[in-house]
């Protein structure tokens, strides 16, 4: 946000000398005012934009460019992703920008249309988990649901960002599309991208090191965003909710307590800042903690706070699987 706003100031600065010079121009009678309109035009295009679809991917995104692009995120960080609904303000964003990054997976279904509309043919479209092996079969609970709760519709569940070697792929993802979108600036995007990377293989050790004290630890989320962090780090993610995610009904209740009777579950988890009545006297009843456990897909806009929340994650998925 300080960054958004210091680099704006520089431009309006810089916009004002330029004006400047081009007023003594004008006086002069060297340049029309057409012209001297031109060139601040194409001057603010020189900074290439781009479009961000959500929170996570706008992390990495932003880690990638620092400072040298103008990034906008298209559905903002409380709004819920899973069933978002396209506005004209999007349409518009798409329309001007150089460069698109979304998470993929079908989780941003509300870009088919909102793409089209924009009728920007020179858009660059970065699908951040391209490559990304990905889970299709929801957490076991679910499976034993009358209800079918696959991912049929998508390609898959798309939370990959939860998992920190696959954030490094999207970050690679990230880096490569910008590169050829933006050549110019391909030796910041790669350093950038580098300093990232190295955070993110910290963060896997750390990950690695704290839960192979607690190997399958078996927790309950009312989220389904946790299978590939469970898989990465050898835990067992049960997942007690309608998809996408709902509120709590005295049927999820009902599973959850079936679900614990049937396996052993060390811990629940569930959103921050959640604050629900039937979760609590879910979770006095079961004679469990109820721990947060963040899906990223709200939070602060600077790239650091994927490292905060995930260092947050690990501490209560420690304490909750002892
Ligand atoms: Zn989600």
């Amino acid at each position: 946000m300080l960054g958004n706003y210091i680099k704006l100031t520089i431009r309006s600065r810089r916009s004002n000398i330029l004006g400047l010079i081009m007023l003594l121009l004008l006086s002069a009678g060297i340049l029309s005012c057409k012209e001297s309109n031109n060139k601040i035009e194409n001057n603010t295009q020189d900074t290439p934009k781009v479009v961000i679809t959500f929170l996570p991917v706008y992390l990495f995104t932003k880690a990638v460019t620092g400072d040298v692009a103008d990034v906008e995120i298209l559905v903002p960080p409380g709004t819920d992703i899973h069933d978002y609904q396209a506005t004209p303000d999007n349409v518009k964003a798409i329309a001007t920008a150089n460069v698109l990054v979304k998470n993929g997976l079908g989780l941003e279904a509300f870009l088919t249309g909102t793409v089209k509309n924009a009728q920007n043919s020179k858009l660059v479209e970065i699908d951040a988990s391209k490559s990304i092996k990905v889970i299709n079969d929801i957490s076991p609970v679910e499976e034993t649901n009358e209800k079918d709760h696959k991912y049929e519709h998508t390609a898959g569940n798309p939370h990959v960002w939860l998992d920190p070697v696959f954030a490094k792929q999207q970050v690679i993802n990230i880096r490569d599309g910008l590169i050829t979108a933006d050549p110019g600036n391909k030796t910041t995007y790669q350093a950038n991208a580098a300093a990232y990377i190295q955070e993110l293989d910290n963060l896997n050790n750390e990950f690695r090191r704290t839960l192979q004290k607690t190997p399958n630890c078996t927790f309950i989320t009312f989220h389904d965003a946790f299978p590939y962090m469970a898989k990465r780090y050898n835990l067992k993610q049960m997942a007690v909710v309608e998809i996408p995610e709902d509120q709590l009904s005295p049927a999820d209740v009902q599973n959850a307590i079936n679900a614990v009777k049937k396996y052993k579950v060390k811990a629940l988890f569930s959103e921050p800042g959640i604050d629900n009545k039937l979760l609590t006297s879910l979770s006095q009843d079961l004679q469990l903690t109820v721990y947060p456990l963040n899906s990223l897909e709200n939070g602060e806009t600077n790239p650091q706070y994927y490292f905060q929340a995930m260092k947050d994650n690990l501490k209560n998925l420690a304490t909750g699987c002892k």
